[in-house]
């Protein structure tokens, strides 16, 4: 099992969640992370002591050494120190819990270092999940998922003795706050509607995605990465009950499915102890009070982000890193109140024929890729 880890984006969902699961295990924290939340770091340095802790910024920085003269953290900021959190000798796992485009260098280091990383930060496959896979390869890393229906996948897996015997990957989707609407409606939604997400509590960015579909487009790239199968073999099912996490399909028709109760903190623990298991963090999984589980097809015309994210997905190159780059920034003045819903399948989508393709990207190429694609999203 592990026994030391870091933290990428400690103060957020899945951060807060991952300190939650390390503190009930004899596990020691090597470095923390985090934008701008300087009081919830400094609470969470003084419960974990780790060795490191990063801020986005000098200002945040230098008001957290304020907070916590007393202890013997190091404290460090930016790019530079993320890059140091996510390579510290001590820690054995790295938790890539920051959101976006961000995670992708620290999640390289952190390869490069031969750490084991559970990975939530799905947008780093997304924009170079191959680079990342043959990286992770190179030096040994293991890549063991957080994202709920990945980690599913991936339990599904442990029975399954070769690549050739997988069918399909099924990802489930609880289908969002406004599954059942048609497109006049999402025209009508507002911002505080799109951050009500039924089942599942997370950040802001994340739960826009949930609610457009683009979050499963995302999680189609992930899963593709992350298991080597074309497009083709990654299929999504609406299943509002979240319980069912996703579903793996033989050649031989067999379909094996991870259930559970619907809480982040299991992948997390999964991550941190795999291959063993431990005890049960949260509520089991209750069968008989859980409602009749149901599936159903997307409506890929109401939600056009999960199509436009297939398509990138087939076309491969700076297809994924340009249509990811321009959805956080559309996500982001979304939440700016700067425009509307559907404007921001219309943005990704301008992005996406207007930035020049590039077949086999270097990661400097896919770099330029996000930075054309967000460009043009706030030109617009
Ligand atoms: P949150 O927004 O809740 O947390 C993001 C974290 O990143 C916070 O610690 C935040 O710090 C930090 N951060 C934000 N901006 C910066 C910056 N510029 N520099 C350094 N750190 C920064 O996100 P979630 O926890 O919801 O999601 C994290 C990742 O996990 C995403 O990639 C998401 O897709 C994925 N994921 C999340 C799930 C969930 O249930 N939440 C489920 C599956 C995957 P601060 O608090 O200071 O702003
Ligand atoms: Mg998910």
């Amino acid at each position: 099992m592990i026994n030391c880890v870091s933290v990428l984006g400690s103060t957020g969902s899945i951060g807060r969640q991952s300190l939650d699961i390390i503190s009930r295990m004899p596990v020691k924290v090597a470095a923390l992370t985090a934008g701008n939340n300087v009081a919830l770091m400094a609470q969470q340095c003084r419960a974990f002591q780790p060795k490191l802790a990063v801020m986005a910024t000098r200002e945040a920085a230098e008001a957290l050494c304020d907070e916590i003269k007393d202890l013997p953290t190091s404290v460090c900021w930016g790019e530079e120190g993320l890059m140091q959190a996510a390579t510290m000798d001590d820690a054995q796992c790295v938790i890539t819990a920051v959101v976006g485009m961000l995670g992708l260098k620290p999640t390289l280091a952190a390869i490069r270092a031969g750490k084991r990383i559970g990975l939530a930060n799905k947008e780093t496959l997304v924009c170079a999940g191959e680079l990342v896979m043959a990286e992770a390869e190179k030096y040994g890393a293991e890549i063991i998922p957080v994202d709920s229906e990945h980690s599913a996948i991936f339990q599904c897996l442990m029975g399954i003795g070769q690549k050739k015997e997988i069918h399909k990957l099924i990802l489930t989707c609880s289908g969002g706050p406004f599954y059942g609407m048609d497109k006049e409606q999402l025209k009508h939604v507002t911002k505080a509607d799109a951050l009500k997400h039924p089942n599942w509590k997370m950040g802001a960015k994340i739960t826009v995605d949930c609610a457009t579909l683009m979050n499963k487009g995302l999680e189609v790239i992930e899963a593709m990465r992350l298991y080597r199968v074309p497009v083709e073999q990654v299929d999504v099912l609406i299943h509002r009950q979240s319980i069912v996490h996703s579903m793996v399909e033989t050649v031989d028709g067999a379909v094996m499915a991870q259930l559970g109760t619907p809480d982040m903190r299991l992948p997390i623990q999964l991550a941190l102890t795999y291959p063993e298991r431990t005890a049960c963090p949260v509520d089991r999984l209750d069968l008989t009070a859980a409602a009749a589980l149901t599936f159903t097809k997307p409506d890929m015309d109401a939600f056009p982000c999960l199509a436009l994210a297939r398509q990138c997905a087939k076309a491969g190159g700076t297809a994924c890193p340009v249509m990811n780059g321009a959805n956080e920034e559309a996500v982001a003045m979304f939440l700016n109140d700067e425009i509307g819903f559907y404007d921001i399948f219309e943005l990704v989508s301008g992005a996406v024929n207007a930035v020049p393709f590039i077949q086999n990207p270097t990661l400097e190429e896919i770099l330029e890729a996000d930075r054309l694609a967000r460009e043009f999203v706030r030109s617009r």
